[in-house]
């Protein structure tokens, strides 16, 4: 058998997205697991709309999720250049052929007289397709608009009936009827292959032998075959991944999911947790579970590739993501936050320690990274305000007392340490003949402000016997003023 070989084919027309890497991550694993090679190429032939930062912004965003190719920018190889917009002589070739074999021909129909081919259609109510006027030039009447300085597309003569099927390696046999297709473009007036005709070029002579992409393209694949048939070329295997939808089940987009990896980078999201993620996205396997990379390789197939699309769950995205920082160690959180001014602010003001300490107790509740910095906030910052809803439901006015007495408590606490801190409230709870949970609400509210947070013992700790008198007695005289 031949050697297994799959491209990613990012056009640089705007940033990674988690479609992009969904197709990218594919590609790598089936490569990886069939000791294959991953070939990256840049489909940058569309010069209005590619732009060099997004070719090093998709090439950053792969780089911190780990995948890696053999072949492509940064990693020359036999087949290159892997640049759509460096391969012009390599498509003029294929183009030459096409027109030497008859299976193209040029067409000099200009934009007005295409249009009215189409209003036609559309008043007589049927499919507009270009009506191959141009299929029958003549050499002489060629040369002669060539030499009015006329400058022709080129179309490929597609059959007129019959049916194209695609073997997908997903779906299984997909058909499509020859009669919709018309004699598409394949080559604009300025030279330039069209997408199609550059994919089926570039992916032939690059060897590639399965084609992984989003099911998007499944409508060009027959396109393709036709250009692969025209050009005798052996076609390659095809899987086409299901697309990936957002929550209400619409096309992902930007106010729906569709953030740019860069983006998830920013917010605190682990490139692990995103493979893990996107991994199981669309693929049938062990869901929930933490996957080692060797693990998703090794698990990777393509029968298990869901024919159905898959919906993107920022849930479970956070779920896994909050999964793989508990299991980071802190040293490694504080160094990924190290850039974010407000981090810089509390390491000069409170110290590495005392951080230190701090992130130790949040991560294990933070969603990304980024979730840290809010949930450490009054560890730094004194509290004055408190969550509505907590102060309805614990700030009554027998919490005042209680209040009252873990102040003392705060005092007499010796060392002042969770541990003690914990024995002294319980014994407390047990004088006053109540749940310890009566003192620890309006306690944690006091401190923190909040409901939701780490364990209180350590949190006062942590804090020290200072900020927690001082903060008690803020609570006490609030609920005061509540009762009046
Ligand atoms: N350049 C295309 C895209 O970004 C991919 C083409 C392909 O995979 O065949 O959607």
């Amino acid at each position: 058998m031949s050697a297994i070989r799959v491209r990613f084919a990012p056009s640089p027309t705007g940033e990674l997205h988690i479609g992009g890497a969904h197709t990218a991550l594919f590609n790598w694993l089936f490569a990886r697991n069939n000791k294959g090679s991953l070939v990256l190429r840049l489909e940058d032939t569309d010069s209005n709309r590619s732009q060099e930062s997004f070719t090093t912004g998709i090439i950053d965003s792969l780089h911190w999720l780990g995948i890696d190719w053999d072949e492509g920018p940064e990693q020359e190889g036999l087949y290159g250049p892997y640049r759509q917009s460096e391969r012009l002589p390599v498509y003029q070739k294929f183009i030459n052929q096409l027109l030497a074999t008859g299976h193209a021909y040029y067409c000099f129909c200009s934009a007005e007289e295409l249009s009215r081919e189409k209003q036609a259609a559309q008043s007589e109510k049927r499919d507009y397709h270009y009506s191959g006027r141009c299929k029958s030039l003549t050499s002489e009447e060629i040369n002669s608009y060539m030499a009015q300085g006329l400058r022709p597309v080129v179309r490929i003569k597609s059959p007129e009936s019959g049916i194209t099927i695609v073997h997908d390696l997903i779906r299984g046999q997909v058909k499509f009827d020859n009669s919709l297709m018309d004699d598409f473009i394949i080559v604009k007036a300025d030279g330039w292959p069209t997408y199609n005709l550059a994919v089926v070029i570039d992916d032939h002579t690059m060897k590639i032998s399965h084609i992984i992409r989003a099911e998007e393209h499944l409508s060009n694949t027959p396109k393709q075959i036709i250009l692969y048939q025209a050009l005798g070329f052996d076609i390659p295997q095809f899987a086409h991944v299901s697309m990936i939808l957002a929550p209400d089940r619409k096309k992902l987009s930007k106010r729906h999911g569709a953030t740019p990896i860069r983006e998830l980078r920013e917010e605190g999201y682990l490139p692990e947790a995103l493979l893990t993620y996107l991994a199981q996205l669309g693929s049938a396997g062990n869901d929930d579970v933490l996957l080692t990379i060797e693990e998703m390789i090794a698990d990777f197939s393509l029968e298990s590739v869901s024919r159905s699309p898959a919906v993107y769950d920022i849930d479970k995205l956070n779920w896994i993501n909050n999964q793989y920082i508990s299991l980071l160690s802190t040293e490694r959180i504080i160094n990924d936050l190290s850039d974010d001014p407000q981090i810089k602010e509390w390491i000069s003001n409170n110290g590495q320690e005392y951080l230190f300490k701090v992130v130790a107790l949040v991560k294990s509740r933070a969603k990304t990274l980024q979730d840290i910095i809010p949930m450490a906030d009054y560890f730094f910052n004194d509290v004055f305000a408190y969550d509505a809803k907590g102060s309805e439901k614990y700030f009554k006015s027998a919490a005042a007392d209680f209040l009252y007495e873990v102040m003392l408590l705060c005092e007499s606490a010796q060392p002042f340490s969770a541990k003690e801190i914990e024995a002294q409230i319980r014994s407390l709870a047990e004088k006053y003949e109540i749940k310890a949970a009566l003192i620890i609400h309006p306690t944690r509210l006091a401190l923190t402000g909040r409901t939701a947070t780490p364990g209180l013992f350590e949190i006062m700790e942590l804090l020290g016997k200072e900020r927690c008198t001082v903060r008690l007695k803020r609570a006490i005289e609030f609920i005061k003023n509540l009762d009046i």
